[in-house]
C-alpha cells in the first residue's frame, strides 16, 4: 500500500498555556475524504489550524508525503497544496465574486485549473460574477470560498465545517457541488457538526471529543454505532 498523503501522529496544540488537542493521530489516503467529526468545541477547528500550521503544533509531527511539515510557515504548507477553507470563509467583502476567483488564481501561477471551470462546477456563481463578496448569502460565500480554494489546484483539501449557519435547503445544494468536487480527485479532510452531510461525503471518519480522538473507522461503522453517536455528536440513527 502507498504511503498516506497526510499523516498526523501524536500531534499536540496549544493556544497560550491552554493545551488544547492532545496527542491525535490522523491519515488520510490519496483521493479519500475523511470527515472530522465531534461536538461544537471539540477540536475540529484545531487540528486542522495545527495541520496547516496556523497553530503550530507544539508536538508530534505532521507528515505530507512523506515529508515532515509541523513547524513550516502557513504559507509554505499553503504552497504545497494543502488549503484550509476556513469555517469564517473569508472572502474579499469589497472584491466581485470574479476577482476573488481570478485573485486566487493570480496567488498560485501553476494551477491547472481555470476560473472559467469553476463556473462550471460551482454553477450558482457564474449569475454572480460581478458581485461583491459582502452581497452574498453564506451559501454563495461558502461555494466562493470553496471555489477560490480549488482554483489554487489543491492536492489536499480542508474544509472546516462547511455547512455552518446555512440554511438546509443550501446545505443540499452544497453537498450535490462538494459530491462534484470530490470526484475531482482531490483528497479532502472535512470536519463537520452535520453528521447527515459528513456520511453523504465522506468514507471514513475520526471522532474528536476533548481534543483526543475517541474512534476511528468507516462511516459506515460509525453509523451501526448508535451509542457512540449519541455519546460524542448528539445525534441517534433515528436522526439520520
Ligand atoms: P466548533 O464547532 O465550535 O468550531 P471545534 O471542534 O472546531 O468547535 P475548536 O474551535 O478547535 O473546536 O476549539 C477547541 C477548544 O479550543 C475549545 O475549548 C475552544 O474554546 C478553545 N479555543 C478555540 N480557539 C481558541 C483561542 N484562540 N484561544 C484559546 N482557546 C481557544
Amino acid at each position: 500500500m502507498s504511503d498516506p498523503v497526510l499523516a498526523v501522529s501524536d500531534m499536540h496544540v496549544y493556544y497560550g498555556d491552554s493545551h488544547i488537542i492532545h496527542g491525535v493521530d490522523l491519515t488520510i489516503d490519496e483521493g479519500e475524504v475523511v470527515t472530522l467529526l465531534g461536538r461544537n468545541g471539540a477540536g475540529k477547528t484545531t487540528t486542522m489550524r495545527g495541520i496547516v500550521g496556523v497553530a503550530p503544533p507544539r508536538q508530534g509531527t505532521v507528515t505530507y508525503r512523506g515529508e515532515p511539515i509541523a513547524g513550516e510557515s502557513p504559507d509554505a504548507i499553503s504552497d504545497r497544496g494543502i488549503k484550509l477553507v476556513p469555517e469564517d470563509r473569508r472572502v474579499f467583502p469589497t472584491l466581485s465574486v470574479h476577482q476573488n476567483l481570478t485573485l486566487a488564481k493570480r496567488l498560485a501561477p501553476d494551477s491547472t485549473q481555470t476560473v472559467a471551470e469553476m463556473y462550471e462546477v460551482f454553477e450558482p456563481l457564474a449569475a454572480l460574477k460581478q458581485s461583491a463578496g459582502q452581497n452574498l448569502s453564506g451559501g454563495e460565500q461558502q461555494m466562493l470560498s470553496v471555489a477560490r480554494a480549488l482554483v489554487q489546484d489543491p492536492d489536499v483539501l480542508l474544509l472546516d465545517e462547511p455547512t455552518e449557519g446555512l440554511a438546509p435547503v443550501i446545505v443540499d445544494d452544497l453537498q450535490s457541488v462538494l459530491a462534484d468536487v470530490v470526484e475531482r480527485n482531490v483528497t479532502v479532510l472535512l470536519t463537520e457538526q452535520n453528521v447527515q452531510f459528513a456520511f453523504e461525503l465522506a468514507e471514513r471518519g475520526y471522532i474528536i471529543d476533548n481534543g483526543e480522538m475517541v474512534f476511528n473507522g468507516t462511516t459506515a461503522e460509525i453509523r451501526e454505532r448508535d451509542q457512540l453517536m449519541r455519546d460524542y455528536l448528539s445525534v441517534s440513527g433515528a436522526d439520520l
